[in-house]
């Protein structure tokens, strides 16, 4: 172990949604780097055996379920290291994330769950490693203004996001012009729009380039997922719609560009798998050497552009137009997306229904400007309800 990192405390982390695929690729980091990151809290939703076996390896002290049954289970199956306190219900997410010994919070659970927990550790001081996107298009102005006001970092851990965020390293905002967001296109990038119709569940949950939980695996395939990050792109780097563009980049190598106003374009690359991000964003602002190998440019690959067709895409179209909109708008299209996948992969709604039931949660429900974070918290709410109870 070099001297040097003898001196450096390690940073303790805290990760929200550990048995998950960015859970996944955050553990292969931290055996990488035991020597400068700690584990001191874990959180999944029901996989009880698979978080009980991260305790073990990362002897970690605290860990939450979410779901009561996994959280009776684990109690009885002892499956847990006894020197791990284990805890369950509504408000534990939460307190996790405030853990008096955390530095940094991953927040990688899936969907709108993250927002009480990422505010929860804004206010207790926490640094935020931010995967989860949700969050910030359901409460983007409210997260914002909490890590401002209490001087904590929001690092951004989606490939995109943290390309555009290292990319902008030294740079005023007044030099930029554009941000240009790169996405593969999903896996039915080729597929002809009139043969849509017939793609189900499994179909959808297969990515050609990356792997990820199904959720937004689906969200890739309809770019509800690309529509997701521009929202995530507005709070995080304070540009409006006009300046926010997508390119489709079917090699997902380039995570996103930056325009400057002189013309000049910087991209950041490495080969489509979340382990750079999220090492960056962990041990920022230091570096080390990553835990796979990089792009190797001696072995000869091409890179592809082209411009997204809006039609084939209606879900990318339907998140500008919420940004647009602004206030609740982007939390009723988060909230109908959502609940459109969790019906799409329960096959109650076909797959080309997504956009449809998004477009109807938009167009019937009054989205309030400048929302409190209980009128968000009551449109999401309603959003959801309103989604689930229609039938086409
Ligand atoms: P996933 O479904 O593979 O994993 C989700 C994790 O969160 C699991 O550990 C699950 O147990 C846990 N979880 C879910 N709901 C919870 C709750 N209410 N309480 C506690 N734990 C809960 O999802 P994923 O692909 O890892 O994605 C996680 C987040 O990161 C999503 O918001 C996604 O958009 C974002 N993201 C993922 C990737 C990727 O490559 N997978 C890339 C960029 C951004
Ligand atoms: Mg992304």
């Amino acid at each position: 172990m070099p001297a040097e990192s003898h001196m450096r405390p390690r940073k303790r982390i805290i990760l929200l949604g550990a048995t998950g695929s960015i859970g996944s690729s955050t553990l292969r980091v931290l055996r990488e780097h035991k020597d400068r990151l700690e584990l001191v809290g874990v959180a999944a939703h029901s996989r009880h055996a698979e978080l009980a076996q991260i305790c073990h390896e990362f002897a970690v002290p605290q860990a939450m379920l979410q779901d009561e049954k996994a959280y009776h289970l684990a109690q009885q199956s002892g499956d847990f290291p006894s020197s791990t306190t284990v805890n369950c219900g509504s408000e534990a997410l939460a307190e996790l994330a405030t853990l008096p010994e955390a530095d940094i919070v991953l927040v990688a659970v899936v969907g709108a769950a993250g927002l009480r927990p990422a505010l929860a550790a804004i206010e207790a001081g926490k640094d935020i490693a931010l995967a989860n996107k949700e969050l910030l298009v359901l409460g983007g102005a409210h997260v914002i203004e909490a890590a401002k006001r209490k001087g904590v970092r929001l690092l951004p851990t989606d490939s995109e996001h943290n390309a555009i965020f290292q990319c902008l390293q030294g740079h005023p905002a007044n030099q930029l012009d554009k941000l240009i967001l790169t996405a593969s296109g999903g896996q039915f990038r080729d597929t002809p729009s009139h043969e849509l119709s017939q793609v189900t569940p499994e179909m959808a949950t297969q990515h050609p380039n990356w792997s990820m939980g199904p959720k937004i695996t689906v969200d890739s395939a309809t770019m509800a997922n690309k529509g997701l990050e521009l929202i995530e792109a507005h709070w995080l780097f304070g540009l409006e719609p006009e300046r926010l563009e997508v390119v489709i980049h079917p090699q997902s190598v380039v995570h996103s560009f930056v325009q400057f106003i002189d013309g000049s374009i910087l991209a950041q690359l490495s080969p489509p798998s979340m382990t750079f991000a999220i090492q960056h964003c962990l041990l920022y602002p230091d570096r080390a050497p990553g835990v796979e190998p990089t792009t190797d440019f001696r072995t000869a690959f091409s890179l592809d552009f082209k411009a997204p067709d809006f039609s084939k895409y209606p879900c990318l179209q339907l998140a500008y137009d919420a940004l647009r909109s602004g206030g609740a708008a982007p939390a009723i299209f988060n909230a109908a997306n959502e609940v459109a996948v969790e019906r799409f992969l329960a096959k109650e709604i076909a797959y080309l229904e997504i956009p449809k039931l998004i477009e109807h949660s938009l167009s019937r429900l009054q989205a309030p400007q400048q929302p409190s974070l209980e009128q968000l918290f009551q449109t999401d709410t309603e959003t959801r309800a309103l989604a689930q109870s229609f039938r086409f």
